[in-house]
């Protein structure tokens, strides 16, 4: 059996690792022309991620994907503008062992990188994917902007929130943008830097909330392991471009900046936090402009079970939700699921559209739920 998946992003590498180490052939493609791109953040992966890479991943790039996470800090802390602190959550004993069932906090483009590895012979990069038909005996044939096609047994869309197979499988679904946007960026934990970031959220997570609807999450990302000295021990050949320290901070804004660059995006995020604690203007201003990017703030509406076929969706194509540090690892988790679903299948005879049906309906019901919990979260809705 053959599974085309669409987005190499998190679930869609971590889904084709799953289906090769169950035997199944695979190809992913992915729009960008190469592996490295702007998603340099430090991104928390809840339990149920970790445990879904342990799940998917070949054991020694699991095992890499813990030694070159954060050192865990300890809790979440809520400050006002001008750093007083409202309130603070101790979650985790930061002195102990990481387990496949431990929450971690991990740098998205050394988790990519280390993702991406070992899948280079089932991987097109650059191959854009503009549309799908489904063709008679239930297989699917997928279309690429340069011209290419490709036939599978089963295609997954892991394009993300503005998914295009999501759009054409289930044009009724809503995705809704929020109007607001968030403006993210990495400054180097000099020494200096560390001095003017407050200890706590250098141990854990913060969030700073203030007037207008802003606010601004920092933690620092701490390496446990350089990831070039952890990867020369599980596997020579990995190549990490970036793997210093840093501070990560995102801004939301209701303000439309996505015409601006780096640099214009590192100032906007400066002049939106002026009348904040100088800190938090001083560690923006340090921040490498390479690294910054904006995003838009989306979450999609429930939708309800469709009749499965030879297309489904794990995901932010499916449930993208607002930012509460669950929906990479809700993604890893569908990833995870459907890898179990086809193998049990195919081991046991069943139909395809069988594996495809028990995982949609399992997966909907928990993604929906992580959407509402998100949602709740970030104060959009009380329920
Ligand atoms: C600033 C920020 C911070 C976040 N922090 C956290 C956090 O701490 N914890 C957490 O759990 N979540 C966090 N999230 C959310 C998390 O990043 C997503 O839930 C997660 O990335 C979803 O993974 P995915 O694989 O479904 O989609 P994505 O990671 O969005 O990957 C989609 C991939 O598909 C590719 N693609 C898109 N269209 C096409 C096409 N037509 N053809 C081929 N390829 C295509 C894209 O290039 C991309 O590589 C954060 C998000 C942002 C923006």
């Amino acid at each position: 059996m053959h599974v085309a998946i669409i987005g190499g992003g998190l679930a869609g590498p971590c889904l084709a690792h799953g289906l090769q180490r169950a035997g199944f052939q695979v190809t992913l493609h992915e729009r960008d022309p190469e592996p490295a791109r702007g998603q340099g953040y430090r991104i928390h992966i809840a339990s149920e991620g970790n445990r879904a890479l342990h799940d998917c991943l070949p054991e020694h790039l699991h095992r890499l994907v813990l030694a070159t996470a954060g050192t865990p800090g300890s809790g979440v802390t809520i400050f006002a503008g001008d750093l007083t602190v409202i309130n603070r959550f101790v979650v985790n004993d930061p002195a102990a062992e990481l387990t496949p069932d431990s929450g971690i906090s991990v740098d998205r483009l050394t988790l990519r990188t280390i993702l991406l590895a070992e899948l280079e012979k089932v991987t097109r990069f650059g191959s854009e994917f503009t549309g799908f038909e489904v063709l008679p005996g239930d297989r699917v044939r997928a279309r690429f902007a340069d011209g290419a096609v490709q036939e599978a047994d089963l295609l997954v869309a892991a394009d993300g929130s503005m998914s295009r197979v999501r759009r054409q499988l289930l044009p009724h679904a809503r995705v809704v943008d929020l109007g607001m946007r968030l403006i993210f960026g990495k400054t180097p934990l000099t020494g200096e830097v560390a001095a003017i970031t407050p200890a706590e959220s250098l141990d854990g997570f913060s969030t700073v909330v203030g007037s207008g609807g802003r606010f601004m999450p920092l933690a620092g990302h701490q390496f446990r392991r350089d990831p070039r000295e952890a990867a020369a021990e599980v596997r020579s050949g990995l190549e990490f471009t970036d793997t210093r320290d840093y501070v990560m901070w995102v801004l939301g804004t209701p303000d439309d900046v996505s015409a601006l660059d780096g640099a214009g995006l590192r100032d906007a995020a400066r002049e939106r936090v002026a009348d904040w604690h100088p800190h938090l203007g001083e560690i923006i201003r340090r921040a490498d402009p390479a690294t910054v990017r904006t995003a838009s703030m989306r979450t999609s509406e429930p939708v309800k079970p469709w009749p499965s076929g030879p297309v489904t969706l794990v995901g932010d194509a499916i449930h993208c939700m607002v930012p509460a540090g669950i929906g990479a690892a809700v993604a890893l988790r569908d990833a995870a699921l459907l890898t179990r679903r086809l193998t049990d299948a195919r081991d046991r005879g069943l139909p395809l559209v069988e594996a495809v049906h028990a995982y949609e309906a399992e997966m909907l019901q928990y993604g929906f739920e992580a959407v509402a919990a998100a949602a709740k979260q970030a104060g959009l809705t009380t329920a």
